[in-house]
């Protein structure tokens, strides 16, 4: 195979896929494959693997066939790829026999650039495939090979013996899996030692990170969800039930949400997905089941009800945020109940002590109280120098005072509740609680009862999660989360030990909604926006398989008026331009039209006028009588236009008209004129003798 060179690649990006430029990573893997080498490509969600088999299919000889875990993510794929005129199919066992010899033919004879099949069915084509012409394999999400990583797939072991039955037939596996024993393992069940493996960073600058404390949950996402009207988003929760519940609390309010779990009816479940890929419905409340396989990239938001066990599996859930680089708002609750909940959980697994380890980073991660993305990347190996200036942190940098006596008034509390009580119980015997709780073990005699009143139950608990943090307190998950002290509360108590806290930030003012949506709804956006819904719906596809969101968003920027402009805008390749340019240039066409102050009527006709145009032919022209355009020119000129009125009249007629005047005193309207002239004076003339007669009496 000849070597393609580098603008080559590009002009074939740009002409299948409307993309001017590379995402990072994607130009090396792909010329890596182009140069017939295995390849691991390790990039985050939305890093843009797909295109680094897609574009290769197109500049090799013979066909590409992609591995994928399930049929709608193949199907979507083929839809996006049939959309930029690229001859692609996937096979399931559920296609009709009509359709599935048509596959079968289309293979043979070599008019498949990509085929699109799940591994379950790869035994059926291992004959087939040795008869044509192979290009590469793309194992797409190979992680499930690995019964390490997170999603395991017993068929995915089929593809073992792949690389021994074709030994020439060059393979890239792809995966957002950024843990190194699970990439070791993909590359060994593969058998692809020489594998280059590609790392990509795993930043994804546009998603803006941040966590709150949760309470108020529910009127918290409220307000969030008000603040974005017509986005799609997913919230994520750990129990079935809390879906359900939360999604009804939605619909309450008028949203349109739907839940999402793996106790559903499965044909229920995929009518769900597919009715938030297709943007039927904007909001998904659902457990982590949701989202693998869905390539929806215009998902604007992430919202985690609940604290995930570990920061892989929440970088992967708010990682289907904002998959087409357009921002995309990520938000964590944080709950110290959940990480209870959590702790129980991991104490009946096999793993006990690394899914610990893996919590309390997930915890560090929600306690930051510098840059989260460090933080995040940390994690993952990558080490960011600068703070990202994307989360909340580096937005709201918190403040310290110093609470070395509230913290002792705490720590004293703790030390007389003999270190046995939970937070709730430490937080009303500082409030002075007087509550049956309090009461009943007598507790509103000890000595630090009400010794912080002035503090809000919610704001001491903070605090004392800061302290928690901090490593002052301690908390016994095992035995009722009762609270304790550390070595480092004790120099607080007696070695003068100071304390610093972070100032607690107080809720934003509301955003005012109503403004915005109806600011919204007349922009350009939503209009694409209902256009492109509407194509996608006369062709069956999901909506963003016509055009992304950052296609609409760079036409809203871009305002192509001819094609060679409409071939600019991201996104765009020969067969879009051929299928949509049209249309598209047209609805932008009539809103730039719409957004334009109307000119008056009679301004047109005076502008026709300027020209050099007679009255005979602007009367043609603009479709009106000829007497409408002489009441144009008076008009104007009595709003102080110097045209001279005298080349359409003579004296000899006004002073007519004055004389009328005198004998039809009470007359109303024109048309006693025109009878006293005997039809001879048309209209205009005798309204433009009268406009005469009033300027000079
Ligand atoms: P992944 O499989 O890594 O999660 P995808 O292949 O689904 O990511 O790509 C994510 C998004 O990025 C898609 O909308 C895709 O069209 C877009 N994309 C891919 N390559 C480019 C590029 N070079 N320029 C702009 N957008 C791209
Ligand atoms: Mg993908
Ligand atoms: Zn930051």
């Amino acid at each position: 195979m000849a070597t393609v060179i580098q603008h080559q690649l590009v002009h074939l990006l740009k002409t299948h896929f409307g993309y001017d430029s590379f995402l990072p990573n994607q130009l090396a893997i792909i010329e890596d494959v182009l140069n017939q080498r295995d390849v691991l490509a390790i990039m985050p969600t939305g890093g843009g693997k797909s295109l680094c088999f897609q574009l290769p299919a197109l500049a090799m000889n013979g066909t590409t066939v992609v591995v994928s875990p399930l049929i709608a993510l193949m199907k979507d794929q083929v839809d996006a790829l049939c959309a930029n005129g690229i001859a692609a199919a996937y096979y399931n066992s559920s296609q009709s026999p009509e359709i599935q010899q048509e596959i079968f033919g289309q293979l043979k004879k070599g008019e498949l650039k990509l085929f699109y099949v799940a591994p379950e069915s790869l035994g059926v084509f291992a004959s087939l495939f040795k008869e044509i012409n192979m290009g590469l394999f793309a194992i797409d999400e190979a992680h499930c090979i690995s019964s390490w990583g997170h999603d395991f797939r017993p068929a995915y072991t089929q593809l073992n013996s792949l690389k021994e039955q074709f030994p020439n037939v060059p393979v890239i596996a792809l995966t957002a899996t950024a843990d190194r024993t699970t990439q070791d393992d993909i590359l060994e069940q593969l058998s692809l030692p020489k594998a280059k493996r590609h790392l990509a960073s795993f930043n994804r600058p546009n998603l803006y990170l941040e966590v709150r404390p949760a309470q108020n949950r529910i009127k918290q996402i409220i307000e969030f969800i008000e603040a974005r009207p017509d986005e799609s988003g997913i919230i994520y929760c750990l129990s079935r039930k809390n879906t359900e519940k939360i999604a009804e609390r939605l619909q309450d309010y008028g949203f349109i949400a739907k839940a999402y779990h793996a106790g559903m009816a499965p044909g229920n479940r995929a009518k769900t997905q597919e009715d938030f890929i297709n943007d039927r419905v904007p909001i998904i409340v659902a457990t982590i089941a949701f989202g693998m396989g869905i390539d929806k990239s215009n998902v604007r938001w992430v919202i985690h009800y609940n604290l995930p066990k570990n920061l892989e599996g929440y970088y992967q859930e708010i990682g289907r945020g904002g998959r087409d680089g357009l921002p995309a708002h990520t938000l964590l609750f944080y709950s110290f109940g959940d990480v209870a909940q959590l702790r129980k959980f991991i104490s009946e697994s096999d793993n006990a002590e690394v899914e610990y380890a893996k919590l309390q980073r997930m915890q560090q991660f929600a306690e930051a109280l510098s840059c989260r993305r460090i933080a995040l990347l940390n994690y993952f190996g990558e080490h960011l120098t600068e703070s990202c200036g994307h989360c909340d942190m580096c937005n709201r940098p918190p403040k310290y005072f110093d609470a070395t006596v509230l913290t002792q008034k705490i720590c004293s509390a703790v030390v007389r509740l003999k270190e046995k009580e939970a937070m709730g119980t430490v937080i009303d015997v500082l409030r002075g609680a007087q509550n049956a709780q309090v009461y009943d073990k007598g507790l509103q005699h000890i000595k630090t009862y009400g010794a912080v009143k002035d503090i809000s139950w919610q704001d001491l608990q903070q605090y004392m999660i800061q302290l928690l943090n901090q490593g002052v307190l301690d908390i016994n998950f095992k035995e009722s989360a009762r609270i304790g002290l550390t070595p480092l509360a004790k120099q607080v108590l007696f070695e003068g030990k100071k304390v610093q806290l972070a100032v607690l930030e107080k809720e934003k003012p509301k955003v005012k909604r109503t403004v915005k949506r109806s600011a919204e709804k007349t922009g350009l956006f939503e209009k694409l926006r209902i256009l492109r819904q509407e194509i996608a719906k006369e062709q069956g596809v999901p909506a963003y398989v016509v055009f992304g969101d950052a296609s609409l968003k760079d036409m809203e920027t871009k305002l192509p008026k001819t094609e060679a402009e409409f071939m600019e805008v991201s996104g765009v390749g020969q067969s879009k331009l051929e299928r949509y340019a049209a249309i598209f240039l047209k609805t932008i066409a009539e809103h730039q039209v719409s957004l334009k102050p109307k000119v008056p009527t009679h301004e047109q006709s005076y502008q026709l006028f300027l020209e050099g145009l007679s009255i005979s032919e602007i009367a043609k022209k603009r479709e009106l009588k000829e007497d409408t355009i002489y009441a144009h020119l008076q008009r104007m000129h009595s709003e102080g236009e110097a045209i001279n009125l005298s080349e359409f009249i003579t004296t000899e007629e006004i002073d007519q008209v004055r004389d009328a005047q005198k004998q039809l005193v009470d007359a109303e309207g024109l048309k006693p004129y025109h009878e006293f002239f005997e039809e001879k004076m048309p209209y205009w003339k005798i309204r433009l003798a009268l406009y005469m007669c009033s300027l000079y009496p």
